[in-house]
């Protein structure tokens, strides 16, 4: 049985993982549950996982649901009332729950650092889905799970593509990452054609139906540079060894090149239940249920080059990367508060990249900073960037 602390659980992420643990109730187990603030969805999530430790970021969310699970309507429940925390404290003791054996990250943005790091302190092998967590701290986390001897198991399908396109494999005959990119939906547009794009229109994925802010992010091709990053610290790979192809179907959610100039691929339907599965039964693979491809009725897949002028979101995660140091925080921190700004309408779709591009340009770099540093520096600058939209 493999005891698992799910962070954002109600998201899109943490109800995908609890449709897998709701598949294998023999061999996983929750024992504790986070979300933000929608506590309506984590009490029904609390009845049928029966956690021990449920956490609500938001302090007055908790106090409600805790006289909620305290009232009548619990009073069937037969297990225990699990204990209900708040705040960055109830979230590294879900982290650090003695019962886990492994953390599974599905928060959004970088919140997600401390808990991490408290996380792999403590010994836990991480599944690790919150990107923006290993973007802006991967130079701490890496070498701290590498410290504690815990895995790092990637969750997001580029890759845990290109980890399971790596079994096996000499690391040291890798010879670049193929990342592959849906393109987002506005592919093929224009600059001038994107100025008008409203919240609505840029969350409609094509491919993938996932939570708001990562939606924004992929329609920005910020994903895509979000993702060059990640895969930099998971696999050790500087960014300039990692190639962007845009392959619109997401079919093949990417691709290792080795010295010899073989390739080899990961391919399947887009169902984020199985980079889930990979990383909870790893090495184990197990059964799946869902659509299988069909490569009669897909008859084609095709390729592009990322679109860098019309969509700086990627350029300039490459210009973060090579800079290193504070440089990646600024641009995720820049551009999560630029997404929030853009859901509430406060901004236009065009100002997310343009105020990464123009808070980049006018930062100066820390090398190697620390977690207090990191912290300080997205604090400044999320300030800064919603007192400039103000
Ligand atoms: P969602 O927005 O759907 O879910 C986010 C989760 O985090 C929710 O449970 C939310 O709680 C919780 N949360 C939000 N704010 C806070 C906070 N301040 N403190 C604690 N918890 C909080 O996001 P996704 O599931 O789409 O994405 C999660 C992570 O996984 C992101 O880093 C994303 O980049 C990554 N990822 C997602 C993929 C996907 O297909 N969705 C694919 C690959 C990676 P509440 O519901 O209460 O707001
Ligand atoms: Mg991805």
């Amino acid at each position: 049985m493999k005891n698992i602390s799910l962070l954002g659980s109600t998201g899109s992420i943490g109800t995908q993982t609890l449709e897998v643990v709701r598949a294998y109730p023999e061999e996983l187990c929750v024992k504790a549950l986070t979300c933000g603030s929608r506590i309506g969805l984590l009490k029904e999530q609390i009845k049928e996982f029966k956690p021990e430790l449920v956490v609500v970021f938001d302090q007055d969310k908790a106090l409600e649901l805790e006289k909620e699970i305290k009232s009548p309507e619990f009073s069937s429940y037969e297990e225990k009332i699990p204990e209900v925390m708040s705040g960055m404290e109830g979230l590294i003791a879900a982290a650090t729950l003695s019962s886990a054996d492994i953390v599974l990250t599905a928060v959004v943005g970088m919140i997600g650092i401390r808990p991490t790091i408290a996380a792999i302190e403590a010994g836990k092998d991480i599944a690790l889905a919150n990107k923006e967590t290993l973007v802006t701290a991967g130079h701490i986390i890496m070498p701290l799970a590498k410290a504690h001897g815990v895995k790092i198991l990637p969750v997001d399908s580029e890759h845990s593509a290109i980890f399971q396109s790596l079994n096996g494999e000499d690391r040291k005959a890798l010879d670049k990452i193929l990342l592959t990119a849906s393109g987002g939906p506005f592919r093929g547009r224009r600059r001038e054609e994107l100025s008008n794009i409203t919240p609505e229109d840029a969350l409609k994925h094509p491919n993938w139906s996932m939570g708001a802010k990562i939606t924004i992010d992929s329609s920005t091709l910020v994903n895509k540079g979000l993702e060059v990053m990640e895969a930099q610290w998971l696999f050790g790979v500087p960014a300039e060894q990692i190639q962007v192809v845009v392959q619109p179907q997401s079919i093949i959610h990417s691709m290792v090149q080795f010295d010899d100039g073989g390739i080899i691929a990961q391919l399947g339907t887009p169902d984020m239940k199985l980079p889930i599965m990979y990383a909870l039964f790893y090495p184990e693979r197990k059964f799946l249920e869902g659509e299988r491809l069909d490569f009669w009725k897909l008859s084609e897949i095709t390729f592009e080059k990322p679109d860098t002028d019309n969509f700086p979101g990627l350029r300039l995660a490459y210009e973060a990367a090579g800079e290193g140091g504070s440089m990646p925080t600024v641009y995720n921190a820049v551009n999560e508060e630029a997404v929030s700004l853009f859901l509430r309408r406060k901004i236009g779709y065009l100002d997310i990249a343009d105020t990464i591009a123009c808070c980049m340009s006018s930062h100066k770099t820390v090398n190697n900073p620390d977690l207090d540093q990191i912290l300080m520096i997205e604090n400044e600058l999320r300030g800064e960037v919603a007192r400039r939209f103000e």
